[in-house]
């Protein structure tokens, strides 16, 4: 898997290999779909490979250790990540389970000796998922990490980490790709879309594959339009839209974290809707936007930025409750609901989610 993108960051590792210098612990943080986890697992295979040099940071891809990394079967690499149904990082991932505290998980694992004798890498996807417990199990890793090894955090902002976590770690900050590198990206995906869609998604996905691969979810993409036109017209639930809203979630998918996923993503287009708004009260030409979609169904709303903000944390609160895994029927009601009162200004917004 080649690496696009982020030339400056990896200017930057190849010198501190390179001098022997490379810090112990880092901290990526940067918008979903920019690459973040791909950059992790190229740094990885760079270290592991036995053909190239780790200053490189070119792997072969083809050696017994770089075909290893790509299976996430190698001896020397760990790496965990939020389960699709927890709300947050089990701290089972990291110190093992009740009956082997200490003797299994991450901070175990990174702190053995290299099988290959090499190095170790761990790599903590969804750190934004890390609790204050599981936080805290992570402080002495960090505080001694254990010789040769490398511990990187995956995670969209620093912000969503403790200071104590932050203060340990080496940032590196991700930027969004360009329209072009995405399209590159999305090349070596072997997807079936014609190229011209490609160029489309890419060209709306703000520099995240992520936002651009939901582009080409025909299914979510066709409901965007649907959606910002419920928004629009204020009263949310008419029509029975909270009937057609749970019904496109079920469509998703049986599996629970389908249709969680797909509500997720339910939600981040209606914040994308208030932002619009917002965007819109605040006069900022249109030709800054590279999707023109949702400012237009925002210039049907109101100028109101106040009102748009208050719908914006009611999306907020719909979220915190979807990752604290929320009843997704309940949810979705409740949701609706709350979000038509205030957009109508009836109610004052809540800084968290109540349930119906
Ligand atoms: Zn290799």
């Amino acid at each position: 898997m080649n690496l696009i993108g982020h030339d400056a960051i990896l200017e930057q590792f190849k010198t501190a290999l390179g001098r022997g210098r490379l810090a112990s612990s880092f901290l990526f943080t940067g918008p979903q779909g920019v690459g973040k986890r791909r950059f992790a697992n190229h740094l990885a295979q760079s270290v592991f490979c036995g053909e190239t040099r780790p200053e490189q940071l070119q792997p072969c891809g083809v050696c017994p250790s770089c075909q290893q990394v790509n299976a996430f079967t190698h001896p020397d690499l760990h790496i965990i990540e939020k389960p699709t149904d927890k709300r947050d990082i089990p701290i089972d991932l990291l110190i093992g389970e009740r009956d082997h505290r200490m003797r299994e998980g991450l901070c175990h694992d990174i702190a053995m000796k290299p099988t290959l004798g090499g190095r170790k890498v761990a790599i903590i996807d969804d750190a934004d998922f890390l609790n204050e417990e599981g936080a805290n199990c992570l402080l002495k890793t960090l505080e001694e990490p254990p010789a040769s090894s490398i511990l990187i955090l995956i995670s969209t902002s620093p912000l969503r980490q403790l200071p104590t976590i932050r203060s340990r770690c080496q940032l590196i900050r991700f930027l969004p790709l360009s329209t072009l590198q995405v399209v590159e990206v999305l090349n070596s995906l072997d997807l079936t879309h014609p190229p011209e869609d490609l160029e489309k998604a890419a060209n709306y996905s703000n520099g995240s594959v992520k936002t651009a691969l939901d582009w080409l979810d025909q299914d979510l993409h066709d409901f965007r339009d649907t959606l910002f036109a419920q928004l629009e017209a204020k009263d949310v639930t008419r029509d029975n839209f909270c009937h057609v809203l749970q019904k496109f979630i079920e469509s998703a998918g049986t599996e629970a974290s389908d249709r969680r996923k797909r509500l997720h993503r339910v939600l981040e287009l209606s914040i994308e809707f208030y932002q619009a708004v917002m965007v819109w009260s605040a006069d900022i030409a249109e030709t800054e936007i590279a999707d023109p979609t949702p400012i237009m169904h925002a210039a049907g709303w109101c100028r109101d930025p106040e009102l748009a903000a208050n719908c914006l944390q009611t999306c907020f609160n719909a979220q915190a409750a979807l990752n604290a895994n929320a009843h997704i029927p309940t949810l979705i009601d409740g949701w609706m609901i709350e979000l038509g009162k205030v957009a109508r200004g009836e109610v004052q917004v809540q800084d968290t989610f109540s349930f119906p």
